[in-house]
């Protein structure tokens, strides 16, 4: 094993704080702030600082080493990306405001790479041209880049951002699914290397596009996804992915509802003043019948019906768009909007206990509107439906009947089966084994390499600090000298044995500090050992501490050097 530097807090750029800083909502923001392991640039742009850079490059090595084994090969794509490619995907539109768009001298159209599926389909496109040149799997650590609306959590959300991003592709369905059960292997065990507990569930695909998707969730307060799982079957999804077997209509909703007959060829207008209220009202406590058809439920302190969105049942009113910020923060109004990522419609179910797996609510959407008053065929194509259902704690399991449970979570990883999506719109063939040429097929495979750092924050910090797991902590051991002269003298010679024996030593020999204020450093900082050299360093005993059990022992220094190697 080869000598590491000693790495010494009295030069390391890694500036403690006592207090939080004042804009951070959640554990791992404040705690990597204060720690010193990043610092903020701009509104979702980071500074990572030697201690975050060390973590994020452990995160990235295990990545790495399970990303070869499968045999992936590692590439290095531009962040900087010309229009085109996206154009003829459809994704420059698509994306809407989650696209850092620029322009170059030429006035020349670019963007940012926030994930790279048109361009890795070119490179393939340009390097493969025989069936025999497949299967391939291509892989990239990189920086990405998405306009986040709410860019809030520290490095959990950036507008810039580390994401491991493969792609696989394979002449045939089966090839297909062989290098995503790769993938799904190979993602498993990154997560369990990295300490980081996770769920795999059912996902809907979003603005990737194709089929089957699974993410890979860590159970998390601070996760903006929610998961609902199982115990009895073991299903697992994300509460975005859950649907239900349609069923028949109810012809009567149970429950606190109040049914009202609309009058003849009703308009919003006529519904609204037969009811007393604005045309652009959003109303609780109604059942909304036409021709004996339910269309719309409200239900007490949980949905609302907004009687714009009856407009597919109604005589036409006023059309009107509004654009997809006006829904960010309002879940009243836009249960089962999924983001202005180019989903095209949404379809509101009702809540099952009110009208078993019944009424249907609908709304209109198109990338960044949401068009009110609009009939979805009539005022514009739909090719694409996805279907929301609210889910709630206890809800039956679509599998066998028991109830869920809900739990929120960090999604830091994604992989797809994308199909033919990006084959067909690059014309991505290569020669089959009959001489004809076959149409390619592709998965796509994320993993939040930086969003990973956080999620890990979160999982194990405690009351006293961050707390890594062995495989991504910044250091192996943490040296303390409690004191100057003779306790400092044992700590470097502590470091310097454990740096010879392949320990990755952090050694705080910073003068003029308290023994409190160093031990308090290092609860905070988190490394997995903490050896301290203080009051019996003239005897030559150190105390060993577990940072995660928080246990103490006082040894010597040959005793500490064969408890750590
Ligand atoms: P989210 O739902 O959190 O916005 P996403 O579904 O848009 O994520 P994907 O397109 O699936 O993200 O990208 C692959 C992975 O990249 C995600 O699973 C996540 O771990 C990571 N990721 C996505 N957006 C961000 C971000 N803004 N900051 C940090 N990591 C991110
Ligand atoms: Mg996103
Ligand atoms: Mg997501
Ligand atoms: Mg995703």
């Amino acid at each position: 094993m080869s000598t590491h530097v000693i790495q010494r807090m009295s030069t390391l750029l890694a500036k403690t704080l006592r207090e939080d800083p004042a804009d951070a909502e959640t554990l791992s923001h404040k705690l990597l702030v204060r720690a010193g392991y990043v610092r903020r640039s701009s509104a979702g742009v980071w500074i990572w600082l030697p201690l975050g850079r060390k973590v994020l490059e452990n995160v990235s090595r295990v990545v790495r080493e399970e990303m070869d084994a499968i045999g992936a090969q590692e590439v290095l794509l531009p962040a900087l990306l010309p229009r085109e490619p996206y154009e003829v995907s459809g994704r420059w539109d698509e994306y809407g405001d989650l696209l850092f768009r620029l322009r170059d001298r030429k006035g020349a159209d670019y963007l940012l790479g926030p994930t790279h599926e048109e361009i890795f389909t070119q490179v393939v496109k340009d390097q493969c041209t025989s069936y025999k040149d497949l299967p391939v799997m291509l892989y990239q650590i990189q920086t990405k880049y998405r306009d986040e609306a709410r860019p809030r959590s520290g490095v959990l959300r950036g507008r810039e951002f580390q994401m491991k991003d493969s792609y696989s592709f394979d002449v045939s369905d089966e090839g297909l699914e062989h290098s995503y059960a790769l993938h799904r292997a190979a993602y498993q065990r990154i997560f369990t290397r990295l300490g980081l507990d996770h769920r795999i569930v059912s996902a809907v695909s979003g603005a990737m596009g194709g089929s089957a998707s699974e993410e890979f969730l860590a159970p998390a307060a601070a996760g903006e996804d929610t998961f609902a799982s199982c115990a009895a079957c073991g299903y697992a999804a994300n509460t975005e992915a859950v649907t239900y077997p349609p069923a028949p209509v109810a012809a009567e909703a149970a429950g606190p509802v109040e049914e009202l007959d609309t009058p003849d060829t009703p308009t919003i207008e006529t519904l609204a003043a037969h009811l007393g209220v604005p045309a652009s009202a959003t109303l609780k406590n109604l059942l909304v019948k036409v021709d004996g058809e339910i269309v719309a439920v409200g239900v007490p302190g949980d949905r609302e019906v907004d009687l714009g969105k009856l407009g597919e049942h109604l005589a036409p009113a006023v059309v009107e768009l509004v654009t997809a910020e006006d829904f960010v923060d309002r879940p009243d109004l836009v249960r089962g909007y999924v983001g202005p990522q180019g989903l095209d419609k949404v379809r509101y179910l009702a809540d099952p206990r009110v009208a078993p797996g019944t009424a249907w609510v609908t709304g209109a959407n198109r990338p960044d509107t949401h068009a009110r008053n609009v009939v979805c065929g009539r005022d514009f194509e739909v090719d694409r439906y996805l279907d929301v259902v609210v889910v709630e704690p206890g809800d039956p399991c679509p599998e066998c009947g028991a109830g869920l449970s809900l739990d929120r979570a960090i999604e830091v990883g994604h992989i797809f089966q994308l199909g033919r999506k990006y084959a067909d719109a690059f014309g991505l063939d290569v020669l089959g084994r009959e001489g004809k040429p076959v149409r390619v097929t592709m998965g796509s495979y994320g993993i939040g390499v930086s969003r990973v750092v956080a999620a890990l924050a979160e999982q194990t910090a405690d009351g006293r600090g961050l707390c890594w797991p062995a495989s991504v902590a910044p250091a192996d051991v943490h040296v303390v000298a409690a004191g100057k002269a003779v306790p400092l003298a044992l700590a470097e010679q502590a470091a310097t044995a454990l740096a010879e024996a392949g320990l990755r030593v952090l050694l705080d020999d910073r003068a003029g500090l308290s023994p409190g204020v160093k031990l308090t450093d290092a609860e905070l900082i988190g490394v997995p050992w903490i050896l301290v050299a203080g009051r019996r360093a003239s005897e030559g005993v150190l105390e060993l501490q577990d940072r995660a059990t928080g246990t103490r022992e006082e040894l010597p220094l040959t005793e500490a050097l064969s408890r750590l190697t």
